[in-house]
């Protein structure tokens, strides 16, 4: 659009350091005594606070609000103009080869169920376990084109990971075959070993999709870089709004399928006669896109992707350990892990305190020293009944994120030791 009044980028020199603050971070919350105190966000994981250069794009984009593609108006030019490059940006963001395809989603687990229904028919997908839900279950549901899903144990090792993948695609059925793998766990934190499971997968003659929801806002992902055929991931834990989400990578099998959805947008030609669908991105994007989604998310994507990540990698890692540290000297107190307490994480970790209830636990976290935690099973039933200490039906899961201070950690490994000491 010539004198198109939205920048280009979300990002500015100028903004550093505050382009990776959060919005709300000094949001004060009531207290059982009535006293107010600083939230102490640790629910990054479920979803994370917007960036305050997010908010700042989506005040830039709001004027000009409106439906993409179709419209004629000035708005809507602009608005499918900031969307196309919002494609862009996340293509960048992903590291996306010459020819892979950006299609907008409504969130990771929506970007699964679309790629259950673009296998091709009869594809084999091998899962492991360990996986949320949004990546153990599509291929099993309905719509999906899998015709036979091979789940694998819970790997001692990421060695053992490895290889179970290799000998389940060895010993699958000639045809198609799909890998899918969580990048980073939703309830251990731990980092799968994406290049070699990439390798396994495509020595096989398999293809392998990235569940990148809780990789993506701690650390780069590349499609080219690893070789991976699809990633996926949220907008709304990559500090953007809710409501977006992303599929990216090989377009064939995405091509070949029926659209995700029936209606406007997907279509090329409707007559009497009969249906022309679109090619992709629109094939598989019915209906009038999440406009502002697709541009906050891609705004996220741009202050990361121009963050000075290595400083935000080693801040975080401080963060983590001390908590894990602060947490390890309280007796009672059970850090959930597959591999052991040196294998790399991001921000997360899972716990459980001898003798307190998970819910309790959180419960009295927030309502007593304003820590938000989440309590559960995380939608990972399988991993997390299995890391369980005997006794505990359920965890506590903290998780850190770009608001997260050291004050937070030390409140929140207070207030655990005061608990613990309390009990039921
Ligand atoms: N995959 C992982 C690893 C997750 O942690 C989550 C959400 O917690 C999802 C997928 C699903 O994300 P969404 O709820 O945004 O679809």
């Amino acid at each position: 659009v010539a004198d198109n009044p939205l920048p280009e980028s979300a990002i500015t020199p100028a903004a550093g350091e505050e382009a990776v603050g959060v919005v709300g971070a000094d949001v004060r919350v009531p207290l059982v005594t009535g006293e107010w105190v600083e939230y102490a966000n640790f629910d990054y994981a479920a979803s994370a606070p917007c960036l305050t250069a997010v908010h700042r794009r989506l005040e830039e984009a709001l004027p000009y609000y409106a439906s993409v593609h179709r419209g004629a108006g000035f708005h809507s030019q602009v608005s499918t103009d900031a969307y196309e490059r919002a494609r862009r940006s996340v293509a960048d963001f992903v590291g996306a080869r010459q020819g892979d395809a950006v299609v907008f989603v409504r969130s990771t687990t929506d970007a699964l169920n679309l790629l259950a229904r673009s296998v091709p028919d009869g594809c084999t997908v091998v899962v492991f376990e360990a996986e949320h839900h949004a990546s153990l279950l599509p291929w099993q549901h309905r719509g999906s084109r899998a015709g036979r899903v091979v789940r694998l144990p819970l790997p001692a090792s990421p060695g053992e990971a490895v290889e179970a993948a290799r000998s389940a695609l060895g010993s699958a059925p000639e045809g198609p075959r799909l890998l899918c793998v969580t990048a980073a766990s939703n309830v251990t934190g731990e980092i799968w070993p994406i290049e070699e499971l990439t390798e396994v997968a495509h020595s096989a003659g398999a293809r392998i999709v990235v569940d990148a929801a809780q990789l993506v806002p701690h650390r780069a992902f590349s499609l080219a870089a690893t070789g991976a055929d699809y990633v996926a991931f949220s907008g709304h834990k990559l500090y953007a709004p809710f409501g977006s989400g992303v599929l990216a990578g090989r377009t064939d099998w995405l091509r070949a399928a029926a659209p995700y959805l029936a209606g406007g947008g997907a279509t090329a030609n409707v007559t009497e006669d009969g249906v022309r669908w679109n090619d992709l991105p629109a094939r598989h994007e019915a209906g009038s896109p999440n406009v502002l989604g697709a541009v906050t998310l891609a705004a996220a994507c741009d202050v990361l992707s121009a963050a000075d990540q290595e400083r935000l990698h080693e801040r975080e890692q401080a963060l983590l350990r001390r908590l894990r540290d602060g947490l390890a000297r309280i007796p009672g107190v059970h850090d959930l892990g597959l591999w052991g307490g040196d294998h790399p994480r991001v921000g997360i970790v899972s716990f459980v305190v001898d003798g307190l209830a998970a819910d309790q636990l959180a419960a009295a976290l927030s309502a007593e020293y304003g820590v938000g935690v989440r309590d559960g099973l995380f939608c990972a039933h399988l991993l997390t009944r299995r890391l369980l200490p005997s006794g505990h039906t359920q965890a506590v899961r903290a998780s850190l994120g770009l608001g997260t201070t050291e004050e937070h950690v030390d409140r929140l490994v207070g207030a655990v030791a005061e608990l613990a000491t309390r009990g039921p």
